[in-house]
């Protein structure tokens, strides 16, 4: 059974969420009607492994429309069980109503979802088993801290001493312990925004949805919040699904990040997959920084960039007249005049741990950035105007058609 708290009217004027205010009643068929009694002795958290390979979350040709509008098309994507996955995109691209549909405030138009085997694709959300975390708290201003917590465990009827242990218990995990009595408006958005977490995990979901969470707070209450939930999902495995447009975010926390963009999903990959080898010119430039230059195809091994050439890692885009080069600034190396190629320094910016030094390449007047340590620029004698070699190692091009950047 979720817990489902009305979810702050995001898209309000357009459509009402489904979602009723507050936890059903026990759901009669939902996991929550198999749950053991809950006057047991004190439950220890639970912790599933996050390397399991079977598969909790698996959605099939999920569609969403909002009438004439296709706002998720043709989504497939397996979670496993105890992962934490990001969906990151940009604004618009679908995050939102697609952990929508799943938690079944925003059914999708066509497709399937399965939990842990069982189509839960028409379920209405207070059957479904998940707990959800919402940008704005969405707690409930009336009750005190202990009561926001421990609402959905009240409403499963749980015996009080059960219910008090779990409070407590949940409390001292997201580090609130003794704060039972206090009312929302006496706590700090960082706080709130913990007992929001405790709430969401108070009835054990088997998926922890989290929607923006961070997003409202200060730059340093995020990045202390941002590993205490890291640190609390992998020591419970709870099986977590977090929407995020920020990429920093989603490259810390998550094993694996959904890359979606106009609805679709452009990439799945864990964090390195997805910064080292994006699939698409669409997620090289949405992650992290990169340089692209145009350059032509010669054969299967060499570029040219103008009247220079560069080797690179074998590719099947021979044939093209244009293709476009992405590399991170800080694979591209300097070296003397006369190795690699040729280009002039155009400015230099000191980082602190680096310098990142803007060039112009001979022949072609493109521009890249390279991140160089401060003593290989002394030893080349960088500064502006100078003639310098710049080495773009093969195995760190990606190369992306160009129609396929310009679409
Ligand atoms: P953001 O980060 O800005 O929240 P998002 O990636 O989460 O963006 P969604 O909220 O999922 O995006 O919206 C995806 C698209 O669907 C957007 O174009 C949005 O305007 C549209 N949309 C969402 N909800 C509705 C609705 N109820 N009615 C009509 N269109 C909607």
């Amino acid at each position: 059974m979720s817990l489902v708290i009305a979810p702050p009217r995001h898209h309000a004027s357009r459509q009402a969420p489904p979602a009723t205010a507050g936890a059903s009643p026990r759901a009669a068929s939902g996991p929550a009607a198999r749950a053991p009694a809950r006057d047991a002795a004190p439950q220890a958290p639970i912790s599933r492994s996050a390397s399991s390979d079977s598969i909790h979350l698996k959605i099939s040709g999920l569609t969403k429309r909002y009438g004439q509008f296709t706002a998720l098309s043709e989504i497939d994507l397996a979670i496993r069980e105890g992962e934490f996955v990001c969906f990151l995109g940009p604004s618009g691209c679908g995050k939102t109503t697609l952990l929508r549909a799943i938690a079944g405030l925003a059914p999708q138009s066509e497709g399937t979802i399965h939990q842990r085997g069982q189509d839960i694709s028409r379920l209405p959300p207070q059957a479904r088993d998940f707990g959800i975390v919402f940008q704005s708290y969405a707690l409930f201003p009336n009750l005190t801290v202990f009561d926001n917590v421990a609402y959905g465990l009240r409403n499963r009827r749980d015996a009080r001493d059960a219910m008090r242990r779990r409070v407590t218990e949940l409390l001292t995990l997201v580090d609130l312990a003794g704060s039972e009595g206090k009312y929302p408006a006496a706590l700090s958005g960082g706080q709130q925004q913990r007992v929001a977490l405790a709430r969401a995990l108070a009835t054990e979901p088997g998926l922890l949805l989290l929607d923006e969470p961070l997003s409202a707070l200060d730059a340093r209450v995020r990045l202390h919040l941002r590993s205490q939930i890291k640190a609390l999902q992998a020591r419970l495995g709870v099986t977590t699904i977090m929407v995020t447009h920020d990429q920093e975010e989603a490259l810390a926390m998550a094993d694996r990040i959904v890359v979606m963009n106009h609805g679709v999903i452009e990439q799945i990959g864990t964090p390195a997959e997805i910064y080292r080898q994006p699939a698409s010119a669409f997620v090289a430039e949405f992650i992290g920084s990169m340089n692209f230059l145009q350059c032509c195809p010669e054969n299967a091994s060499t570029l040219r960039l103008g009247q220079q050439r560069l080797e690179c890692a074998a590719h099947d885009l021979v044939g093209l007249d244009q293709a476009r080069l992405a590399i991170r600034p800080e694979a591209v190396s300097l070296c003397a005049v006369g190795e690699g190629l040729s280009a002039q320094v155009e400015h230099v910016e000191f980082l602190g741990a680096f310098l990142r030094i803007t060039l112009t390449l001979e022949g072609c007047g493109q521009t890249l950035s390279a991140d160089v340590a401060l003593k290989d620029s002394e030893s080349l004698g960088v500064r502006v105007g100078a003639r310098v070699g710049v080495r773009l190692p093969a195995e760190a091009i990606r190369l992306y058609p160009l129609v396929e950047a310009q679409a």
